[in-house]
C-alpha cells in the first residue's frame, strides 16, 4: 500500500499516456457512438457518461482520489457538505423511520434534522458525544441510522467511534459520521468500523476556502445507495469544483498536517496564559479524552480548537484585535481563521444547547491555517494584551 502523500498526489490510478492532470469536463452531457452504446452505458454493460448530474470524468476521478484517502471502496462528491449529509441520511431513513445521533452537531445538521422530523415524522434521539452506555441504550429501541459526529464544534469532543460502530452494528443501524474535522489524514473512521464517512468538502479536503462540495465515502453498497438519491435530487459538484477539489487534495497531508502542528503550538500557549480560562484540544494532555484523541486520531488532533476567556466582550476584543487570523467563519483553509460561536455557529441557541456543548459567552473558536506558527503565536498574544 502506497503511503498517504502517494495517495493524494497520484489516487489509485496507474500511470497512463495523456493529460497528467484530470481536465475539467465542463460539459453537461455525452456524445454516445452509438444506439448500441447507448444501451451498453445504460445497462452496465460498459463504463461511460451520459449526463453530467449521472456522472462526469471530473467527479468519478476526484471521487476515485477521495475513496483512496479515506481507505473505501468507493466515494460520491456533492455539491455542499450539507447535500452529502441529506442525501446520506435520507438513503438510510425514510418516513417515519429513527435516527439516533449525538448531540453537538453542526448547525446546518440541527436544522435539517428538525426538518426532517416536522415534514417527514422522522424520530431523531440525542445522545451525549462522550457516553456510549447512552448510546447502547437508545439503540435498544431499533433505529435506521446512527449519526455522529467528532470532534464536535467547538469544544472538540470526541465520540469512540471503534465502539459506537460495534453497538450500532449489533442493533443492525448504519453508521454514518460527519468526519469534516478531522479529515482523512487525521482519523480512518471506516477502517474502526464505521460505515459511511461525511465530509464537508469546503474544509480541508479543497483546502483553500475557494468551492463548496462535500463527499460521502463508503462500501460500493452503500455509497451506490447515496448516488441515487444524489441524482435524483440534484445534489451534483460542478465539473470545475471537482477540479479544484483534486487540485487541493494533492496537499491535503501537508496541509493539515501544517494545521495540526499550529493548533498544538497555539493550543499550548494559551493553556499558559493568565487571561485564558480553559482551553479545549485533543491534543492537550489536559484534554479529557486525550488518551482517545491518540488512539482514534493517530495522524494528528486537527486544526481546531476553542478557548475561554471571561466574558463576551473580551472575545469580541480579542477577535477585534487579531491581525493576521482573519475574523471568519469556516475552516479547512491555509489562512487561519477565527470566530465566536455565540455571534456564528451558535447565534441564538438556547442556554441549555450552550451549556451541553460546554460554550460559555468568551468562548473563542481558531481554525488554523498553514501559516508559520511562530506568527500564529505572537497574533494570539498582542490580541490578548489588549484585553
Ligand atoms: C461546514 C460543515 C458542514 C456543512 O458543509 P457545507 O459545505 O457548508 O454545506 C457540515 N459539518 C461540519 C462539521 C462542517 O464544518
Amino acid at each position: 500500500m502506497p503511503g498517504e502523500r502517494t495517495t493524494s498526489v497520484h489516487g489509485r490510478e496507474e500511470p497512463r499516456a495523456g493529460p497528467l492532470v484530470t481536465p475539467i469536463h465542463q460539459t453537461s452531457t455525452f456524445v454516445l457512438a452509438s444506439a448500441q452504446e447507448v444501451d451498453d452505458v445504460y445497462e452496465g454493460r460498459r463504463q461511460g457518461d451520459v449526463y453530467t448530474r449521472y456522472s462526469n470524468p471530473s467527479t468519478t476521478s476526484v471521487e476515485s482520489r477521495l475513496a483512496a484517502l479515506e481507505g473505501t471502496q468507493d466515494a460520491v462528491v456533492s455539491g455542499s457538505g450539507m447535500a452529502a449529509i441529506a442525501t446520506g441520511v435520507l438513503a438510510f431513513v425514510g418516513a417515519g423511520g429513527r435516527i439516533v445521533s449525538t448531540s453537538d452537531l453542526y448547525g446546518g445538521t440541527i436544522n435539517l434534522f428538525r426538518t426532517l422530523e416536522s415534514r417527514f415524522g422522522i424520530r431523531i434521539d440525542h445522545v451525549s458525544p462522550t457516553d456510549v452506555d447512552a448510546l447502547r441504550a437508545a439503540l435498544r429501541t431499533k433505529a435506521d441510522l446512527v449519526y455522529l459526529e467528532t470532534p464536535t464544534n467547538p469544544t472538540l469532543r470526541l465520540v469512540d467511534l471503534a465502539q459506537s460502530a460495534q453497538i450500532a452494528r449489533a442493533a443492525g443501524a448504519v453508521t454514518l459520521v460527519d468526519s469534516t474535522f478531522a479529515s482523512p489524514v487525521n482519523s480512518r473512521p471506516h477502517a474502526l468500523g464505521i460505515d459511511l464517512v461525511m465530509h464537508s468538502a469546503t474544509k480541508y479536503l479543497g483546502g483553500h476556502s475557494d468551492i463548496s462540495a462535500g463527499a460521502v465515502c463508503g462500501s460500493r453498497e452503500h455509497v451506490a445507495r447515496v448516488r441515487g438519491l444524489h441524482k435524483l435530487m440534484g445534489a451534483v459538484l460542478d465539473p470545475h469544483a471537482a477540479f479544484l477539489l483534486e487540485r487541493g487534495l494533492r496537499t491535503l497531508p501537508l496541509r493539515v498536517k501544517a494545521a495540526n502542528d499550529n493548533a498544538q503550538a497555539v493550543a499550548e500557549h494559551l493553556a499558559r496564559h493568565p487571561a485564558v480560562k480553559r482551553v479545549h484540544y485533543p491534543g492537550l494532555p489536559s484534554h479529557p479524552q486525550h488518551a482517545l484523541a491518540k488512539r482514534q486520531m493517530p495522524g494528528g488532533y486537527g486544526g481546531l480548537l476553542s478557548f475561554d476567556l471571561a466574558s463576551f466582550d473580551d472575545a469580541k476584543r480579542f477577535l477585534d484585535g487579531l491581525r493576521v487570523v482573519r475574523n471568519a467563519a469556516s475552516l479547512g483553509g491555509v489562512e487561519s481563521l477565527c470566530s465566536l460561536p455565540l455571534q456564528q455557529s451558535h447565534r441564538n441557541q438556547p442556554k441549555e444547547v450552550l451549556d451541553r456543548a460546554g460554550i460559555v459567552p468568551g468562548t473563542v473558536r481558531l481554525a488554523l491555517g498553514i501559516e508559520d506558527a511562530a506568527d500564529l503565536v505572537a497574533d494570539v498574544d498582542q490580541a490578548l494584551k489588549g484585553l
